[in-house]
């Protein structure tokens, strides 16, 4: 996953190793060994090229199976998808990374810290874009709504000078410019609702 080194402090390197030796170099949640050659099946859990406790999977979980050999073995594999019962299987090597539970980069923790594969990392991080996706789409429902009643503007003309003495007759008339305002706004206001669908 794309990451910013200037959001990570000078010793990020090794806060990583010792993360990655507390996990004994698998992935905190699905506990499969960091450069396993594999593929997902149809429920998304991870199958080892030449089944659990082969000899590639085993040297994965030691920690001595390179990287480089890892993805030559996976780009073999990958010259025949098609396995003997006619599934389609897309081999790749599982790269953990470590992952801030928090989602807050500067928060070096080690409770904090969690050593994941590609699809416990995503999935975590997917949770986060979620919310804020959320958050945004209601920031941008308020904004909209404030147009259509013309909440700012009102609020600024009755807080001016000389709107203490004349509540009465001052807010109808604001009401009214109110009204207006939302039967302006209401046209543009739903072709922006309709565009963000
Ligand atoms: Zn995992």
């Amino acid at each position: 996953m794309p990451w910013n080194r200037k959001l990570y402090p000078a010793d990020w390197p090794s806060i990583r190793a010792s993360i990655q030796k507390r996990a004994g170099n698998c992935c905190e949640r699905c506990w499969v060994p960091n450069y396993a050659v594999g593929y997902r099946d149809e429920f998304g859990c991870f199958q080892p090229a030449g089944g659990w406790g082969s000899e590639l999977f085993d040297r994965a979980g030691a920690g001595e199976l390179p990287f480089k050999e890892a993805q030559e073995c996976a780009r073999r594999l990958n010259e025949c998808r098609f396995s003997l019962d006619g599934t389609w299987r897309r081999w790749f090597v599982i790269v953990c990374t470590t992952a801030h539970l928090n989602h807050n980069t500067q928060d070096n923790r080690t409770e904090n810290l969690s050593f994941r594969c590609q699809k416990d990392h995503l999935d975590h991080d997917r949770e986060m874009h979620q919310r804020v996706r959320r958050y945004r789409r209601e920031k941008d429902q308020l904004k909209l709504l404030e147009v259509m009643h013309g909440k700012g503007k009102a609020g600024m003309e009755s807080d001016g000078p000389g709107e203490a003495g004349g509540e009465g007759g001052e807010s109808s008339s604001l009401e009214g410019r109110g009204c207006e305002r939302l039967r302006q706004a209401r046209p543009s206001a739903e072709d922006v609702s309709t565009r963000r669908l």
